[in-house]
């Protein structure tokens, strides 16, 4: 099977190179001339557009950065829509609006081009290893077909239901973890101004009803967790600015479902600040740095 991908970044390398790993022949594409030299090294052949890859491929990957970019590849000028054979299969990895996934299916099916939406959970880590959560959006047949390439990036593949829920169950889960890092951060700053060792504190949480992922694999505070981003200067990891795309796309969402949503809005204004202070490269993690005491002596 012959296997188009297109947006080779930080995410698309490592999941192509676990496609190549497992014999899949790959035709990748990316607007980037590095990032393309990237996936060419890996083994990939490369293509000169979006539709060469459409044109050469029986299954086609995306992983984008957002929305905007995922409109443009497969409804734009020489996208997909204009180039893909009818009965072509799609799968959309990046994490995007689950309303454009829903739009983009909708008119791939006016020319029998059939889409998933299939964002990941796990990080760069995850890709790298093959063990990415897959949340699955669209025809379980078509799921089906698409399974083996799917399974060669991710151990964890769920099918959630009709096209754009697996883009809603994506951002509800990151709505979980960016508003958990602003908490963590938040908390482990008070427990720092009562003098309480933030290792203790840890131990205390770990084992109390505050417990979170977040906390025990993504410590926000340095030195605690050897793997976790906070322990190698907030290298990402995730970064703060995808972070607050996915808070920002939650939020929308809620909008237009007339859902209230006060806590998800908290922390993504915490984290659009956090990177106009020069944190939105580093890990979210980092937002941790931002919330500091403040020099005012005066009480609260
Ligand atoms: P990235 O910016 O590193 O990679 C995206 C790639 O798409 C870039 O190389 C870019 O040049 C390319 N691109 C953009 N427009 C294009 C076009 N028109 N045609 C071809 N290529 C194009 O981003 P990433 O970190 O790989 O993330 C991709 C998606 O995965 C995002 O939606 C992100 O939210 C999601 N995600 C990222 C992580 C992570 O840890 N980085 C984890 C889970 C999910």
């Amino acid at each position: 099977m012959n296997i188009g991908f297109i947006g080779t970044g930080t995410m698309g390398q490592p999941m192509l190179a676990n496609l190549l790993k497992k014999n899949f022949a790959v035709v990748a594409y990316d607007v980037v001339p590095a990032a393309l030299a990237a996936a060419v090294k890996l083994g990939a052949t490369g293509a000169a557009s979006v539709a060469e890859v459409a044109r050469r491929s029986d299954l086609l990957i995306s992983m984008l950065p957002s929305s905007s970019h995922v409109e443009s590849v497969y409804l734009g000028a020489g996208s997909v829509l204009e180039s893909a054979a009818p009965g072509r299969l799609c799968v959309d990895m990046s994490t995007i609006d689950p309303g454009v996934s829903r739009r983009v299916a909708a008119a791939l099916a006016q020319r029998q081009v059939r889409f998933l939406d299939a964002p990941v959970s796990g990080g760069v880590p995850g890709a790298t290893d093959g063990t990415l959560a897959i949340m699955v959006g669209g025809d379980a047949r078509d799921l089906e077909e698409a399974r083996p390439a799917l399974s060669a990036m991710g151990t964890n593949v769920i099918h959630v239901g009709a096209v754009g829920s697996g883009e809603a169950a994506k951002i509800c889960n990151n709505l979980i973890a960016g508003v958990a890092a602003v908490a963590v951060s938040e908390a482990f700053r008070i427990a720092e101004g009562f003098g309480v060792d933030p290792k203790v504190l840890t131990d205390v949480i770990s084992k109390s009803s505050g417990n979170t992922w977040v906390m025990q694999q993504a410590h926000p505070v340095p030195g605690l967790v050897a793997r976790a981003a906070s322990s190698r200067d907030y290298a990402p990891g995730f970064m703060t600015d995808l972070m607050a795309k996915d808070l920002g796309l939650a939020v929308n969402a809620a909008r237009e479902l007339r859902v209230p949503v006060v806590v998800a809005t908290a922390a993504q204004q915490v984290l659009r600040l956090a990177s106009s202070h020069g944190l939105g490269r580093k890990d979210f993690t980092a937002v941790y740095t931002f919330i500091k005491p403040s020099s005012d002596q005066a009480p609260v």
